[in-house]
């Protein structure tokens, strides 16, 4: 595997690689979830490139991006053992160089639920992103089923600017107990990882409720607020039930269901989803 950092050097690795070239973006710290992304364009690709980078842009001033975890040499050996061709590690002046002004924004689908939430992220993310797709030239990009809200973002961005690439949404990976992976999962102490074991817990009973008839939008919200709102250590951030593609919040009765919810545990601020 090689490791590049500047646009130069990707570009001079890139134009070496066969096609169909598969793209993996993360922020590093890699995981089960991540390395299922990278497995799977191994397996739909001829070649392999991912991208380690953890973007300011899509962190808000309050938020933790100088203490997300890093541990590039570990990532490194992962990707290398899943068979990715070529490593780009950007730095924060490659992406963003003195007299930076340019911004991708999507409208509608980033307004509500994170975007709600966090004002300045998706414009972040879609910037990254663009320019991530720019600098390796995809033909696939995966994505995590994780960020759900990401995946719709991001299909939108490529269909709207008529980027030729295909985004591949793959399942989310959890833990046992049912936790979604996440890099922030290393801020929970013991107490707290019991505890955040509530998002998965809530949504299988909302999944649990649909699939036994239960199709009103508000008793569906209401029951996974009700199991939150039992665990002393979670505080409910929000939770949607809402159409899986326009994300439009769904009042009476439902069929096609996009549960997401976000939940602090103690200062750990963690999403998970699921559809129905
Ligand atoms: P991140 O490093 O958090 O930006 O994540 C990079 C990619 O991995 C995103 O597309 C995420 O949706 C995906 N991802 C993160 N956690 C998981 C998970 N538990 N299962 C599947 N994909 C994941």
């Amino acid at each position: 595997m090689k490791t590049v950092t500047t646009i130069s050097e990707l570009r001079a690795e890139r134009a070496k690689l066969t096609g169909p070239v598969g793209f993996v973006p993360t922020m590093g710290y890699l995981h089960a979830g991540h390395l299922s992304l990278a497995r799977r364009a191994r397996e739909e690709c001829a070649s392999v490139v991912a991208s380690i980078f953890v973007n300011p842009t899509q962190f808000a001033p309050t938020e933790d991006l100088a203490s997300y975890p890093r541990d590039l040499a570990r990532d490194s050996h992962l990707l290398e053992d899943t068979g990715v061709d070529l490593l780009w590690t950007p730095t924060p002046e490659v992406m963003y160089p003195e007299g930076f002004q340019t911004w991708v924004t999507v409208d509608e689908v980033t307004k509500v639920l994170e975007g709600a939430s966090r004002p300045t992220h998706f414009r972040g993310v879609t910037t990254v992103v663009a320019k991530l797709f720019n600098g390796v030239q995809p033909q696939r990009a995966y994505f995590g089923q994780k960020d759900a809200q990401q995946a719709v973002v991001i299909r939108r961005m490529v269909q709207d600017l008529n980027f030729p690439i295909e985004i591949v949404v793959c399942p989310i990976v959890r833990e046992p107990d049912g936790l979604a992976l996440s890099s922030r999962n290393t801020y929970l102490d013991s107490a707290q990882r019991q505890a955040a074991t509530v998002l998965s817990r809530s949504l299988n009973a909302a999944k649990d409720a649909f699939h036994a008839g239960q199709h009103d939008a508000d008793k569906l919200r209401a029951l996974v607020t009700e199991i939150v709102n039992a665990e002393p250590l979670a505080d409910l951030e929000y939770i949607s039930c809402a159409h899986p593609d326009t994300l439009q919040e769904h009042k009476g009765k439902v069929d096609r269901v996009l549960f997401s919810m976000a939940v602090r545990v103690g200062r750990t601020r963690l999403i998970d989803n699921l559809i129905v």
